[in-house]
């Protein structure tokens, strides 16, 4: 089988697309839709807000979350906030200035049909979001409050405290709940899916083990779709929810669906760094801190000297200094390399010199402490209780941390892979954020997906398969089946010496050392051999313990583990043929003179979609072109 990339791109200037389009999609009659059934997998806020719709609509959705419920979906853990081009605050705000700024926030590697379209929907999803009862921040007159993140000018950013992600999610979550005490959306808890299911080139089904019972099931659907976070796991220590794998987009991958700028991961810049070997994982304090906090570091080297003690003259603001115009809030690929630059120079603070400071004491002073506590009281709780430091007191340490995806399933404008009736939605997907991803657009996107998109997208194929169920009892779900079996048969019989965690841990530093903040050809040649023979040692040297008919967290681990194995190797792959920096790809060879990314628009302008070939078999680039009719491809400058 060989991919064909249609991005499906509606005619039409960029503005009057999404029109365009939803005038012209087949429908599927209201009375047709309940003889339709929809897989969803995951109860994200992509997830959640699809399933819901979709039933909603009165189709039949099954959706399957390997947590034990959709609340405990990572998409929780979201803390700042949600863009929207609502202009509230009179600032010049517009759909188009959030369509340019994402474009631009992403290095000119976005589609920009889509990007408009998200800017487009990010004014209905506040409107549904209050509808909804999520408790927003609200201006002494009763006004939606808003405050800004990186890469903007512009105060478009709607929170609830730094707990943005949690309301959403109780918001999409009760709309879910409504349609499963209605019928039209069948609930399967603590279900992990562990292939997808294609016939005649088709999606239709998937196959699961059920983590409590550890029985393996199949489930038929005339269309999948995946709605099952990022990847950036992959690196072990990251800002994600532990639990946040890749196995589902890397399955459907292994099917046909082509995968999309895996080398694009963000890393953050405001993260509390890492304290020792023993850590699993790295806790985000949110972009937003970053409208009131400034960053710096000592201007001499190796000053060992307490905050307090360092008087204003020998401090460099770096981004301020640098990036006059976006200051503190440049965007994070900008930002994290920058505090990686202080840190290699020497400047770097606390006890492993990769730290730079995030500090309050001019904020609480303009604006006293009842107002710092308003806008970010649990954030500063939750830096106080893990690092047993006082921000009101001394600035916060902070250092880059892998945090977000921009790579993923590649999608057509539809949201459709290249398996067709198999879609992909929220950070799944590759779409909307190009090589550098702004803050606040994930759940915007995530929730644009799911709650307009896809439930009007999917009408298009819907309505082309009316009469062409496949049952169960087809063949593909018997092989499907076999297979995840026998790999499950596999990683409980290799009884090797290590534990999973082990191969993970150091799995992920060798992607951080040589495919994290800054990449070479040297290093990723190198970390492709190192992954490579590390994958080999793995399926050789595994210890799984406990059996696979029971509850067994290791073996779950395990089968996740081998998927971030064959990833990384995408990843490195991607990175390497990608010879341009652009957003968060950085290679070390392409850098303007004073350090900035270079991009390489005549060759690098597409987005690269890779073809699994088969187990030990190179993955063939597929080229979608980017091309741009609204806005001038351009060097981005925040200076
Ligand atoms: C700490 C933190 C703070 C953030 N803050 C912000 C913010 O302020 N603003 C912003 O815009 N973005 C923020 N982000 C990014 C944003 O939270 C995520 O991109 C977004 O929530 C992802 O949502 P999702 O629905 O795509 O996936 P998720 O929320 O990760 O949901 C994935 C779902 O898929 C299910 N699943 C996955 N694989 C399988 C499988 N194989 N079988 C069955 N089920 C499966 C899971 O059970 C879950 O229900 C933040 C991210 C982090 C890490």
């Amino acid at each position: 089988m060989t991919i064909k990339l249609d991005s499906r791109i509606p005619p039409g200037p960029v503005p009057q697309k999404w029109e365009y389009a939803k005038s012209h999609y087949k429908l599927v009659n209201p009375a047709n839709k309940r003889k339709y059934e929809i897989i969803v997998v995951g109860a994200g806020l992509a997830g959640a807000s699809a399933a819901a719709t979709l039933g909603e609509l009165g189709y039949n959705v099954k959706c399957f979350v390997y947590h034990d419920s959709p609340r405990r979906a990572h998409s929780i853990a979201a803390q700042g906030g949600i863009n929207a081009a609502k202009n509230y605050r009179n600032d010049g705000d517009s759909v188009y200035r959030l369509f340019y700024d994402t474009i631009k926030g992403g290095d000119y590697r976005a589609r920009e049909a889509n990007v408009h379209r998200l800017a487009e929907l990010s004014v209905n999803i506040i409107d549904q979001a209050v509808a909804q009862g999520v408790p927003f921040a609200r201006e002494y007159g009763g006004a939606l409050e808003n405050r800004s993140f990186g890469g903007v000018q512009v105060s478009r950013t709607f929170y609830a405290r730094g707990q943005t992600g949690q309301q959403l999610l109780l918001g999409a979550f009760q709309a879910l709940e409504r349609q499963i005490a209605l019928g039209t959306v069948k609930q399967y808890n603590r279900y992990e899916m562990l292939d997808l299911v294609v016939v005649d080139g088709h999606a239709k089904g998937i196959i699961t083990r059920n983590l409590v019972t550890g029985k393996i099931e199949t489930h038929a659907a005339d269309a999948v779709v995946l709605g099952t976070g990022g990847y950036v796991n992959v690196f072990y220590l990251s800002t994600n929810a532990k639990a946040s794998n890749a196995t589902a987009i890397w399955r459907a991958h292994k099917r046909g669906a082509a995968f999309a700028n895996a080398c694009y991961t963000q890393i953050h810049p405001t993260c509390i760094p890492q304290s020792g070997d023993f850590q699993s994982k790295l806790t985000l304090m949110s972009e937003s801190l970053r409208n009131d906090g400034r960053i710096w570091v000592p201007k001499a080297q190796g000053d060992k000297r307490s905050p307090k003690d360092i008087p204003e003259s020998e401090r460099d603001y770096y981004l301020e200094r640098k990036y006059p115009s976006f200051g503190n809030l440049a965007p994070r690929d900008i930002a994290s390399r920058a505090a990686k630059e202080a840190c290699d120079d020497g400047r770097g603070i606390g006890p492993s010199g990769r730290g730079v400071y995030l500090d309050f004491a001019d904020a609480i002073q303009r604006l006293g402490r009842k107002t710092i506590e308003e806008r970010y009281g649990n954030l500063f709780e939750m830096y106080h209780d893990i690092t047993a430091e006082d921000p009101y007191e001394l600035p916060m340490r902070i250092y880059p941390a892998p945090h977000y995806s921009m790579g993923g399933l590649w999608v057509d404008y539809n949201l459709m892979s290249t398996v067709p009736g198999l879609y992909v939605i929220g950070e799944a997907n590759f779409s909307d954020h190009g090589a550098n991803r702004l803050g606040a657009s994930a759940l915007m996107q995530g929730l644009a997906d799911g709650y307009f998109v896809l439930p009007v997208t999917i009408g298009d194929y819907l309505a082309g398969e009316f009469g062409k169920k496949v049952p169960a009892t087809h063949p593909a779900f018997a092989e499907a089946e076999t297979a995840v079996r026998q790999r499950v048969a596999k990683l409980l019989d290799a009884k090797g010496t290590r534990s999973v965690d082990s191969y993970h841990r150091e799995l992920g530093g060798i992607m951080w050392d040589y495919c994290g903040m800054a990449r070479s050809a040297e290093g990723l040649k190198k970390a492709l051999g190192m992954v490579r023979d590390l994958k080999d040692k793995y399926w050789r040297d595994v210890r799984v313990l406990g059996g696979g008919e029971e509850p067994n967290q290791a073996l779950e681990k395990a089968g996740r583990v081998a998927d971030f194995f064959e990833l990384a190797e995408l990843m490195c792959i991607d990175a390497l043929h990608r010879e341009e920096s652009a957003g968060g790809h950085f290679r070390v060879e392409y850098q303007t003179p004073d350090g900035e990314a270079q991009r390489d628009d005549e060759n690098f302008t597409y987005v690269g979609a890779w073809e699994h070939k088969g187990e030990g078999n190179e993955p063939v680039l597929h080229k979608e072109p980017l091309v741009y009719e609204e806005v001038k491809l351009a060097t981005r400058s925040y200076k």
